[in-house]
């Protein structure tokens, strides 16, 4: 089998993989079904001085036999690669807010010379065959800049946030860049068919990229596909009922609703915490019975949007608590930490209600793991916001619109009041959607979808070689040959032939 190369911004032990995020989930998880290399930053920050020799690779063994080959940043790299262009422009325009991109801070160039730094140390370790998949949007010059170095081996791209739609996107100054230097992928993936939509559209609008009658997408010399494929989880390490004592106990005699969000502005955690104060004005019955734990890790701190969430919902939990609270019994519990993978299971089991509403999210695997971790004889009811990618796949979940405090307020009602067949005729069916795109389905399913499109971009190049080659050789020979070559060329694009490793 040949070796899967992984490239992602942050790489870290498989073991701690979930502290990182969905995206490291996501990337352990492959780990465990296939071992290979795993190369990307250490989550280190080095002193620019010290850089005058750019900071090299160092490689280790994590559990499972898969090398982990990592390398620092230095502190100009982290400021304009991570925070500046990543996480300042591009997070932000793929979530829809252009109001917070920081187009004019000159971020760019960094971002470009910190994909050359990874890309040349990345071909050091490359063997012919192995098999390259790089995500995420930190990392979206990274193939074109490895293409340009020579490498010809079959190299995929996945992005695990949303694509905005093309409108949005070509505010991006450097977005024909950033569209020709998708174009250099065999395959992009996707987290839903939405996603699909929009980046054909953007890739028509900044670069003419036209659908092909296969299906691929043909651009410059190049043509891709672009799937969908939306990320799973592992459902077995949530269904598995924990033996140790329950951490986690519903607070006595009262429901529990929990949410578990990056502390990011994308989440809609102010309107979710007012979606329960109106709940708690509007159906007063329901005080004292019912509590929103919200698990909301801190990210990013740096960044000055994300400070702002933080005061805010600081200010909203107080009012609320304060407004409703009483001396033995606190509305909303809101912990600013993360919490160990393994219990949060136990805290999803305890919750009668998953309270799942981003104004805008690539998939949402919380949402997946909440179910997942349900009582199949007494399940709990997911609220999902309908910008979430994993809302194409979940249906059986309350769907709401995370803009809608009172509809999300109604929903709360809705999942309490909802007889147990009920709740267990959805959990079912979620059940099912879950297993049958589970992590390892995912990861199997973009890999072999990858070796078919770099299988069909070497027979695209076939042609050129070998009869096309020859014809435009002996073109070359007759008098008429500036006009014959320049004829060859349109030729060729009309046949839209392409040239491996442009
Ligand atoms: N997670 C965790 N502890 C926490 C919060 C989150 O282990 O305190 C994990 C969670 O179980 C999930 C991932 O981090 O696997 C978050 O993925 P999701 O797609 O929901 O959101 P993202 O953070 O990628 O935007």
């Amino acid at each position: 089998m040949r070796r899967i190369v992984v490239v992602s911004n942050r790489v870290t032990e498989l073991r701690k993989a979930a502290q990182a995020g969905g995206v490291a989930v996501a990337i352990a998880d492959l780990f465990r079904e296939r071992p290979g290399l795993w190369f990307g930053w250490n989550g280190k920050i080095v002193d620019d001085n010290d850089a005058s020799e750019p900071p090299g690779v160092k490689i280790a063994k994590s559990v499972g036999g898969s090398a982990l080959a990592t390398l620092p940043l230095t502190s100009d790299e982290h400021r304009d690669y991570y925070l500046g262009y990543s996480n300042s422009v591009l997070w932000p325009v793929f979530h829809n807010r252009l109001d917070l991109a920081r187009f004019d801070a000159g971020f760019y160039p960094r971002y470009m010379r910190v994909n050359e730094r990874f890309a040349r140390a990345l071909q050091a370790l490359l063997k012919p065959d192995d098999i390259i998949w790089i995500h995420d949007y930190h990392l979206i010059p990274l193939g074109a800049e490895l293409r340009r170095a020579g490498v010809k081996n079959p190299m995929g791209f996945y992005l695990h946030i949303p694509v905005p739609p093309s409108q949005t996107f070509l505010a991006v100054p450097e977005h024909r860049a950033l569209a020709r230097a998708l174009t250099a992928y065999d395959l992009i993936g996707l987290q839903t068919q939405a996603d699909v939509a929009n980046l054909i559209q953007f890739l028509e609008d900044s670069v003419a990229g036209r659908i092909l009658q296969d299906g691929r997408i043909s651009a410059f010399d190049h043509r891709l596909a672009v799937e969908s494929f939306p990320v799973g989880i592992d459902p077995d390490s949530f269904t598995r009922v924990s033996t140790e004592k329950p951490h986690a106990q519903p607070i006595a005699g009262a429901q529990r609703i929990i949410g578990v969000d990056r502390l990011d502005y994308s989440k809609g955690l102010p309107q979710k915490f007012r979606a329960f104060g109106r709940f708690l004005e509007k159906y007063p019955e329901y005080r004292r019975n019912v509590v929103l734990s919200q698990i909301a890790p801190p990210t990013r701190e740096s960044v000055e949007a994300y400070t702002d969430i933080r005061k805010q919902l600081e200010a909203l939990s107080g009012k609320i608590n304060g407004m409703f609270g009483e001396l033995d019994w606190v509305p909303i519990h809101y912990i600013y930490r993360s919490a160990p993978r393994d219990r949060l299971r136990d805290i999803y089991r305890s919750s009668r209600i998953g309270f799942f509403t981003p104004l805008r999210d690539g998939m949402n695997l919380v949402c997946k793991e909440y179910v997942a971790s349900q009582d199949p004889d007494d399940p709990g009811v997911p609220i999902l916001s309908r910008f979430a990618g994993a809302a194409e796949q979940l249906v059986d979940a309350l769907i709401v619109n995370p803009y809608n405090v009172e509809e999300m307020a109604d929903a709360i009602k809705t999942a309490l009041v909802m007889e147990k067949d009920e709740r267990i005729e959805r959990y079912t069916r979620l059940m099912s959607v879950i297993r049958a795109h589970d992590s390892a389905a995912w990861s199997a399913s973009f890999l072999a979808t990858l070796e078919a499109a770099a299988k069909e971009r070497s027979r695209d190049v076939a042609p050129l070689t070998t009869s096309m080659r020859a014809s435009m050789a002996r073109l070359a020979r007759t008098p008429l040959a500036p006009v014959a070559l320049k004829l060859g060329k349109e030729a060729r694009k009309a046949g839209g032939q392409t040239r491996a490793g442009n």
